[in-house]
């Protein structure tokens, strides 16, 4: 399986201590990948997953929320000075902000953008200069189903997942030649944190579980393959792709 096999790479995973970026960090691990961790809180769970498979976790606190962009370039210095190198980037970390359009304010709509679009555009930035020296990267975005459809009460959620598919494509189209592979997973209903107050409600539940042909929600380590596959040699001749895991969610 040397084809997917991550041995010598290192990779930096945003918000890796929890939900979807814990399980991504580990799956690397497993594969073979030393991770850096850029977390906003804690990393604690985060090491203990990387470290049970013989790999290096190096931790790297930032909240992307209020870090300017010189801040996010600081941020992959000092990653690739703590990992000795680059060559995965996964922009996992990311918030949501429930409420009609009609009262959202301005506050939830900047902090989302902020932290699911344009610190994902200028952190990729600064590590695809690092990657265009080297030749070669692995940039994988977390999409969402929100990238296709429109979403009940989330109005700069949608905006900002379909932006990330957005740039996904676009940055894909300027770096395949350096390259620089940069794909996104669109990850389906997934229990984590970031859901719990759907599952919470009975009525949305329900509506939810009725539609995913699989007939249950996901769960982080459902995305493990995609990952893998996304940071790996076998996706050498993948750009701009952006992955379903979902549970049929979308062919519905
Ligand atoms: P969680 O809420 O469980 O975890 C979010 C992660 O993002 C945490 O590690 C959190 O860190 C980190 N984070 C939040 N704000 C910041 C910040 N300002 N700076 C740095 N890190 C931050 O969410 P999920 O695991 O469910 O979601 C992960 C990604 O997957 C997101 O981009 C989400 O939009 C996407 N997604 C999730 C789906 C789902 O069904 N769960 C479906 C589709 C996409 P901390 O622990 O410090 O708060």
């Amino acid at each position: 399986m040397e084809l997917f096999s991550l041995e010598g790479c290192t990779a930096l995973v945003t918000g890796v201590n929890r939900g979807i970026g814990l399980a991504l960090a580990e799956a690397l691990a497993e594969a073979g990948a030393d991770i850096i961790g850029l977390y906003r809180t804690d990393c604690r769970a985060a090491e203990k997953a990387v470290t049970r498979y013989g790999r290096r976790f190096h931790a790297l606190q930032c909240n992307l929320e209020q870090t300017p962009v010189e801040g996010l370039s600081e941020a992959v210095r000092q990653a690739v000075n703590l990992g000795g190198r680059l060559d995965i980037v996964v922009n996992n970390a990311g918030i949501i902000r429930r409420s009609p359009a009609v009262e959202h304010s301005e506050t939830d709509w900047d902090a989302v953008l902020q932290v699911n679009l344009k610190a994902v555009f200028f952190l990729t930035q600064a590590a695809a200069r690092v990657m265009k020296e080297q030749g070669r990267g692995k940039i994988i975005n977390i999409a969402s189903m929100l990238s296709f459809q429109g979403g009940i009460l989330v109005p700069s959620y949608t905006a900002s997942k379909h932006g990330v598919v957005g740039i996904t494509r676009a940055l894909a189209n300027e770096w395949a030649a350096c390259g620089i592979n940069v794909n996104a997973i669109a990850p389906g209903y997934i229990a984590t944190d970031n859901t719990a107050p759907l599952r919470a409600d009975p009525v949305r539940n329900r509506s939810i579980l009725e539609r995913i042909p699989a007939g249950r929600w996901g769960t982080p380590a459902d995305l493990k393959g995609a990952v893998v596959f996304l940071a790996s040699p076998a996706s050498d001749y993948v750009n701009g792709a952006v992955i379903p895991v979902d549970g049929g969610w979308l062919s519905r």
